[in-house]
């Protein structure tokens, strides 16, 4: 995983200490150090990819410490938890998104891929107002088998029921 900086991660960190101080939250270095971490690099984090990333800039931060402040970093929404069924969160910042970044997650290999949908933002305000629905929140995630393993002949096994007529 690359630690480019990004130019505004410097912005997003002051954005997260003025979060911190809102909530009547110390901004401790080690705090500062998730989030940097995070804020400079593009990419779906877990916990045990920030903890690698921190050791390396030669800060040794506990598993619990991670957690506690990407919890933070969640209601702060400045980053996003993703889950994409490994049993286990991954964590995004909302740096350079725009609306309708979606995900494609392949269940064979793990590898996640990106592509944005322009019509998404189109499409959700015409279903929040057809419904009187207001969205906080949307989330697109195609699961299934990416081009790499579909070549390889790879399959996934069936699961849950079949249809009754396939059975017959
Ligand atoms: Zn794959
Ligand atoms: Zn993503």
């Amino acid at each position: 995983m690359s630690t480019t900086a990004t130019p505004s991660a410097d912005s997003q960190l002051r954005l997260f200490a003025r979060f911190l101080r809102e909530e009547g939250l110390p901004v401790t270095a080690q705090r500062a150090a998730v989030a940097e971490t995070l804020f400079s690099s593009e990419g779906h984090w877990s916990v045990e990819d920030l903890e690698n990333a921190l050791r390396e800039r030669g800060e040794k931060l506990g598993k619990a410490t991670i957690y506690r402040t990407l919890d933070l970093l969640v209601k702060s929404r400045l980053v996003e938890e993703l889950d994409f069924g490994e049993g286990f969160k991954r964590y995004e910042h909302r740096l350079t998104r725009r609306m309708g970044h979606a995900h494609l997650v392949c269940q064979a290999c793990g590898k996640v891929e990106e592509f944005q949908i322009d019509e998404m933002p189109a499409i959700e305000a015409r279903i929040a107002r057809e419904a009187g629905f207001r969205p906080t929140r949307t989330r697109l995630q195609i699961r299934g088998l990416c081009s790499t393993c579909r070549e390889k002949g790879v399959t996934l096994p069936q699961q849950g029921l079949l249809c009754p007529i396939e059975v017959a």
